[in-house]
């Protein structure tokens, strides 16, 4: 069954070039956007032969599309408790490579907030796994919803995409609002010494394709 997902339109665009931390250099078309459904201040990365300005519309190909959920404390700070980091590293260089979008979603702890997912590392510490630990706070397993990034993707004339992610989650939702998704591309396995049981249970509770030791941690 087709959503119908409200029109967005693009609010800004900019070009941003990029220097990560271990010295990767790239060039990104950074979009903002006007009327998303949730109201957040998501992102829009042009990556690769997509960093430059052009209509809407205007790509050969298929585009490489990866949504990454903001993780504040992976991301910006390293923490080894989950792989958000290094799949944020793997997604800039491989959509430079190929060229497409990053969609940068403020969707922080699977939609439940930074200081809910604080709390939710600590009942990880006393024994509860990703997921159990957020219905123990009340909240869902996973409250994302990809409604504004389908949003995004229509308001950039994207209509078509090579999905890189684990997430059959990310495929599914972005279908039903209209996107074709022609391909899956998995990441990447970033496993820790601190994230193995993490990556176990988004194996086996949330059905990402990750090749990873179901014992492990
Ligand atoms: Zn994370």
């Amino acid at each position: 069954m087709l959503m119908r997902v409200p029109p967005a339109t693009i609010r800004t665009q900019v070009s941003v070039p990029l220097r990560l931390p271990d010295g990767f250099v790239t060039d990104a078309r950074v979009f903002s956007f006007e009327g998303l459904v949730d109201g957040g201040e998501h992102l829009t990365f042009g990556l690769g032969d997509l960093a430059g300005a052009r209509p809407p519309g205007d790509y050969d190909g298929i585009p490489l599309v990866r949504p990454h959920s903001e993780c504040l404390t992976g991301d910006v700070f390293g923490s080894q408790r989950c792989d958000c980091g290094p799949q944020l590293r793997e997604a800039v260089e491989r959509i430079s490579g190929s060229g497409g979008f990053l969609l940068y979603l403020r969707q922080e702890g699977r939609g439940i907030g930074l200081y809910a997912k604080l709390e939710a590392y600590a009942l990880q510490d006393i024994g509860l796994d990703t997921y159990d630990a957020n219905l123990a706070l009340g909240h869902r397993e996973d409250e994302r919803s990809y409604v504004a990034a389908a949003q995004m993707l229509h308001a950039l004339g994207v209509s078509k995409v090579a999905l890189l992610s684990n997430n059959p989650d990310k495929a599914r939702q972005l279908r039903r609002c209209g996107v074709n998704v022609a391909a899956q591309v998995p990441t990447r396995v970033h496993l820790s010494a601190a994230n193995g049981r993490y990556l176990a249970a988004k194996a086996r509770r949330g059905a990402h394709t990750l090749d990873v030791e179901l014992s492990a941690g």
